[in-house]
């Protein structure tokens, strides 16, 4: 209706499938800051800051400094697991590079130092001719970014020290196989050369050897290759392709430091909300080879099953494969159990590892392994993405098994996480057309439009389409459209590959390696088994928890977990679901430490009861303009338009027994729990006919010569009224000011409705709030008024109401002279929408269509200010204001009723700035009972 924009909208409900723009789980959110870095001294004994750190001097706190990746690498290495040694070079030396452009002065010297310790260790030098050391060169930011930056692998390797490889393996073939990965991998990251032309000759090389994959090629054919891939370096980059190995190394971690802002790793941390001045800790760390034969391999692995939770073997296996094969989804992996018969020693370490770290981290937590001629190496771990569910079950079997508390059990979920499980899944009993099934790498129900490539995603979604991503695997060039799509689909790759761990990272729902589905990206097409063809287009459903791909639209149920809180579905019950136990255990342990009071934006008997259900502990929020829109809205056009008293009065008694009739209702259903009703307050020409509409009706009956003296009347009052920003016009106690005996009839209806229910033993708590007041002058006539009538109608039915009168606080002015207000007001409610518009100078109904989006592309806001409060700029005023509202009256009730009383971030805030209640609308009621427990739990961890 109108202008209104999607996250500040007043006139529509959200409903069970609008949680409002909730983010995907964030990488950021459980996150304590590290420990401050450590200095070190130089040469002449001066303390200077430490830029290199040996993974024997991290631990997992570092995160800051070391990155994720380092952090925990050094965290294994103290744990006594077999990490092959190396070091890492801190984010701040990322930061002065990019700051700067050019590395920090010490950087060469510490980087020399810490080289030849790792030489002095592994007994041979960086490409050191007859036995070359070997390093990978690997980002790791704090937050973990998966595949957004760079790596190289076989640093050292050179025209000479690749015959030394090839000796001390003995093994040709791997060493010129190793030789043409690194040139490839250096040329397309380091040098920047097209990966392409790198592809094509591989491809080219197969189909002359007739080989179907690069294991089929042998050692000449890749001597050969190496020759083509320098040549290409040559002639691309005008340079050869470097032979000294330290040079090699250098401009890797160069190339590393600039892939922090490359397209791809900005996009995602505006995704993911990682802010963009951390920067990326590099590891060199020294190679071992999983392409050694088949006695060596290369996997990933969870320590419990990252979609549900459920403890056991998770993972993927690849044989004789190097590095990045496997999170790249190229080949096809075997599950983890099958280790134990490839090699049975390898497995069993693994297991006992495994369980060493999950206990040790008290999470799951997943591991990139290699074994190299039956040696197990780790090559990372972290505490691993999960899906929301797991993220529930997880949580609640780490309490059982005594891992953790109650206290950090609720810092292992979110409210995003919590949002996500309410959204409604497929309806298992309708007729679909199951034309395939891959991996459930993803959980939620995603129907739309079939398309093949990147591009198309976007396009389509910007013009309201809704469809689904099918590749055959994607890669991080695909992370726009899978950003544009309802859901993302792929034939190929496991649990771990590139589209089920971006997605989960999302929220969004996948399916992948769904290899019975033949993808053909050229001809936009995909084929099921027995030839069945899904064309672009076409519609698909598939479903992440599952796993299924159905042909066409499949309906949707609501999920469990709204079952549940709808209290459709005992939690205690024998048969529950898992998942509706987990979410009652935590929903039961944020309730019980948090500080912050939760009630819902509400403005009917209906929306109050589910509100309650969901545990809404009153009303916040009830907008009675809403309660004159259908019908009555000629009505309200007849009180706009009275000219005289009697006109006047006639327009507000047909309002009055109405207006009753609705907080009766509301009362009712809210019995016992404090309902906030907000006068009147409709911009103005929500309630007038169209301007345009109407001018043309009136000219046409004119020149029809019958002009109807209503409309007439109408058009002059629709020119008198029009505002050229009615957000900003005649709204709120400004129109109960100017209307006479408008907000004292709606007083009167709350007072009535009020008495009418304690006179049927009913126990209303009504308290009546004045919205859009910018002086406390406003608020003491509206009051003086208010109290009158309360007077009378206590009169007239014998009973005593207690009405509390207070505000919203929502423009600056009010927020400025808190102090005085406060004299005049029982509460204050905090209405963070129009405060917003009014602070920032933007008008709610038109920012997002027009410059949002492109301050959002350029990082200026990181999310929407109408969706997550600005903590510096709007934030702060609810803090000033709240504590001189206190200060002139110390029993004066604080909340919240803007967009913001839902939003997980917002809601921390609230409760640091000491509000008593946040107000949000149903279905994020749960979300904002969640987070207000965590964020009350946070400081008792
Ligand atoms: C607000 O401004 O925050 C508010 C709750 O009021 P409305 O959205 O109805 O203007
Ligand atoms: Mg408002």
């Amino acid at each position: 209706m109108g202008g209104y924009s999607r996250v500040t909208c007043r006139w529509t409900y959200l409903n069970a499938f609008d949680l409002g723009t909730l983010p995907a789980v964030r990488a950021t959110d459980h996150e304590e800051p590290s420990p401050v870095p450590v200095h070190a001294k130089n040469a002449s004994g001066a303390e200077q800051q430490k830029f290199v750190y040996d993974f024997s001097e991290g631990n997992k706190d570092l995160k800051d400094l070391l990155g994720g990746k380092g952090a925990n690498l050094a965290e294994m290495t103290n744990l006594g697991l077999p990490v092959p040694p190396g070091f890492t070079i801190t984010t701040e030396a990322c930061k002065v590079y990019l700051e700067s452009g050019s590395e920090p002065a010490p950087l060469r010297d510490e980087v020399s130092t810490h080289l030849a310790a790792l030489e002095e260790r592994m007994g041979k030098k960086l490409g050191q001719a007859d036995d070359p050391l070997l390093v990978s060169v690997r980002s790791g930011a704090k937050f973990s970014m998966p595949g957004m930056m760079d790596t190289v692998l076989n640093i050292g390797l050179s025209d000479e020290s690749v015959h030394g490889l090839a000796a001390q393996a003995g093994d040709e073939r791997f060493a010129w196989d190793s030789y043409r990965r690194l040139i490839q991998m250096f040329g397309k990251t380091v040098l920047g050369v097209d990966g392409d032309l790198f592809e094509e000759a591989l491809e080219e090389a197969k189909k002359v050897r007739g080989a179907a994959t690069d294991v089929d090629l042998c050692a000449d054919d890749l001597r050969q290759l190496v020759e083509q891939f320098k040549g290409i370096v040559a002639k691309q980059t005008g340079r050869d392709f470097p032979q000294d190995p330290r040079e090699q190394m250098d401009l890797a971690v160069r190339a590393v430091f600039d892939s922090w802002n490359g397209d791809r790793a900005k996009l995602y941390r505006r995704q993911e909300r990682i802010p963009h001045d951390l920067g990326t800790a590099v590891n060199v760390c020294s190679m071992v080879f999983g392409n050694l034969g088949p006695d060596s391999g290369t996997g990933v692995a969870f320590t419990r099953d990252p979609a549900s939770g459920q403890q056991g073997v998770y993972g993927d296996y690849l044989q004789n494969a190097q590095g990045e094969d496997v999170v790249a989804g190229i080949r096809n992996t075997v599950p983890l159990a099958e280790l134990e018969k490839l090699d049975k020693a390898s497995y069993d370490q693994l297991m006992q590892i495994m369980e060493t770290l999950e206990t040790h981290y008290k999470d799951l937590c997943d591991i990139e392994f290699t074994i190299e001629r039956g040696k197990l190496w780790m090559l990372q771990t972290r505490v691993g993405k999960r899906t929301a569910a797991a993220a529930f079950r997880i949580a609640t079997q780490l309490v059982d098994q005594g891992l953790i508390d109650e206290a950090e059990a609720l810092q292992r979920v979110n409210g995003a996480q919590l949002a996500q499980l309410m959204f409604p899944r497929f309806d298992v009993d309708a007729k679909a057309e199951q034309i395939g099934w891959g991996i459930a790498a993803s959980p939620g129900a995603a129907v739309g439009k079939a398309v093949f490539d990147s591009y198309t995603a976007i396009k389509w979604s910007r013009s309201g389409e809704k469809v689904i991503l099918i590749r055959r695997e994607t890669n991080p060039d695909d992370l726009d459209g899978m950003i544009a799509a309802e859901g993302i689909l792929t034939s190929r790759g496991g649990k771990t590959s590139h589209a089920a761990v971006v997605a989960r990272g999302m929220g969004k729902t996948c399916v992948c390696g769904a290899e019975e589905l033949e993808v053909d990206t050229k001809r936009r097409r995909m084929t099921a088994p027995g030839g069945l063809v899904i064309e672009e287009g076409d519609v698909v459903s598939i479903d992440g928890s599952s796993g299924k791909v159905y042909k066409g639209e499949v309906p949707v149920v609501p999920s469990p977990v709204v079952e549940y809180f709808e209290g459709r579905m005992h939690a205690g019950a024998e048969d529950a679901d898992e998942l509706v136990k987990a979410v009652h255990r935590i929903m039961a342990y944020a309730d019980r430490v948090r500080r912050l009071r939760v009630r819902a934006n509400a403005d009917n008997a209906e929306d109050a009861s589910r509100a309650r259900r969901f545990g809404a502990q009153g009303i916040g929020l009830c907008r009675t303009e809403h309660m004159f829109l259908g019908e009555r809205r000629e009505m309200v056009e007849r009180l706009i338009l009275a000219d005289t008293k009697e006109e006047r009065d006639k327009a507000l008694q047909g309002l009055l027994p109405l207006q009753k009739g609705d907080f009766v209702e509301l009362f009712e259903s809210m019995d016992g729990l404090p309902v906030t009703v907000r006068l009147l307050d409709p911009p103005l020409h929500e309630f007038l006919p169209d301007i345009t509409e109407l001018s043309v009706r009136v000219a046409l009956a004119e020149s029809r010569r019958d002009a109807n003296e209503n409309d007439l009347r109408l058009l002059q009052a629709v020119h008198r009224l029009h505002e050229q920003n009615p957000m900003l016009g005649l709204r709120g106690v400004r129109l109960g000011l100017v209307i006479p005996g408008l907000f004292t009839m709606q007083v009167r209806a709350i007072a009535e409705a009020a008495a009418e229910r304690k006179n049927a033993n009913g126990d209303p708590r009504a308290e009546i709030m004045i919205p859009l007041v910018g002086t406390v002058q406003e608020l003491e006539i509206v009051r003086e008024e208010a109290e009158q009538v309360i007077a009378e109608v206590e009169r007239e039915y014998g009973v005593e109401l207690k009405l509390s009168l207070g505000t919203m606080i929502e423009l600056p002015r009010a927020a400025l002279t808190a102090a005085q207000i406060a004299e005049s007001a029982d509460f204050f409610s905090f209405g963070t929408n129009d405060l917003t518009q009014t602070v920032w100078g933007f008008s709610r109904d038109d920012v997002e269509a027009s410059f949002f989006t492109a301050y959002l592309e350029k990082g200026i806001f990181g999310v929407s200010p109408f969706e997550t409060i600005d903590k510096d700029g709007v934030g702060s005023l609810v803090r000033d204001a709240a504590a001189a509202g206190r200060a002139t009256r110390p029993d004066l009730k604080l909340g919240v009723c803007g967009e913001h009383g839902g939003d997980p971030e917002s809601v921390h805030f609230f409760h640091e700035a000491g509000l008593d209640y946040v107000s949000c609308s149903p279905f994020r009621i749960p979300v904002a009972r969640l987070e207000a427990g965590r964020a009350a739990a946070r400081g008792t961890r």
